[in-house]
């Protein structure tokens, strides 16, 4: 065979082969890694036992490529940054664009109450609905089309950039109007039932805060907010 386990090994290594199936040892999957997610793989067979993939470097790379052109830039921007789920960014798009958000007006955190008993009660599924329909109150409320930044930073956590300055009672009250406005909707699986959040906000006190402190700040916020009982807007 050309190529031998224990140089499979050493590429495994590398973090560019994984072997999915230990049945089949030798077949090669290229996990197509964005922002340190497995967003896909390329898989090769090793459909005649030859194990000769290393001398067939060339047509399988050339494989790849065709693999990849069907996919255009955007679809790849979209696999690797935007959250399917709530249609929001996702933390890999922070850590991308971070070093570009120096300046901003301020951080918003904001965590769902309660969030556990909703899975745990009426199930997974309806869990996702509320994290879909949170995800598009936001969008109403914040101003994507300008550039506030919206984006699922955890499970049931969002995290808001409002980049122009602003004025802090401006954004309380937003953060207020769309508190109520998430408490208003009826979800078929518990009509009854108001959902609340609690909410941390942040306004950087000197223009050389770094977005991370600005994010911890408005965490620490949130933090309290849940301690005070949740359902609860905390702010600087
Ligand atoms: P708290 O008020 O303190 O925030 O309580 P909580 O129940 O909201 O918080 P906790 O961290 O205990 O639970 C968060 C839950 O969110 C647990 C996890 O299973 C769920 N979750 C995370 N991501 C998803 C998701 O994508 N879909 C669904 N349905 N649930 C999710
Ligand atoms: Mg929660
Ligand atoms: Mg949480």
């Amino acid at each position: 065979p050309l190529v031998e386990e224990k140089d499979l090994e050493e590429l495994k290594a590398t973090g560019f082969l994984v072997t999915l199936d230990s049945k089949h040892p030798f077949d090669l999957y290229f996990p197509f890694i964005v922002s340190g997610e497995i967003v896909g793989v390329i898989a090769f067979d090793d459909l005649n036992g030859k194990r000769d993939f290393l001398s067939k470097q060339d047509e399988m790379m050339c494989e790849i490529g065709n693999i990849l052109k069907q996919f255009t830039l955007r679809d790849l921007y979209e696999v690797a940054f935007i959250d399917p789920l709530t249609n929001l960014y996702n933390r890999g798009y922070l850590e991308r664009e971070r070093r570009h958000l120096n300046e901003f007006g301020c951080t918003v955190m904001i965590d769902l109450d309660y969030f556990k008993v909703i899975n745990d009660t009426y199930g997974h599924g309806a869990g996702d609905n509320v994290l879909q329909r949170f995800g598009a109150l936001l969008r109403d409320f914040f101003r994507v089309h300008m550039d506030d930044i919206l984006v699922r930073w955890g499970g049931e956590e969002f995290l808001v950039i409002i980049r122009h300055p602003i004025a802090p009672n401006v954004v309380f009250q937003k953060v207020t109007a769309l508190k109520n406005a998430f408490k208003a909707i009826q979800f078929q699986f518990c009509p009854d039932k108001q959902l609340t959040f609690s909410a941390g906000i942040y306004f950087p006190s000197n223009q050389k805060m770094s977005l991370q402190e600005a994010i911890d700040a408005a965490d620490a916020n949130l933090y309290r907010a849940k301690h005070e009982g949740r359902d609860k807007i905390v702010t600087n």
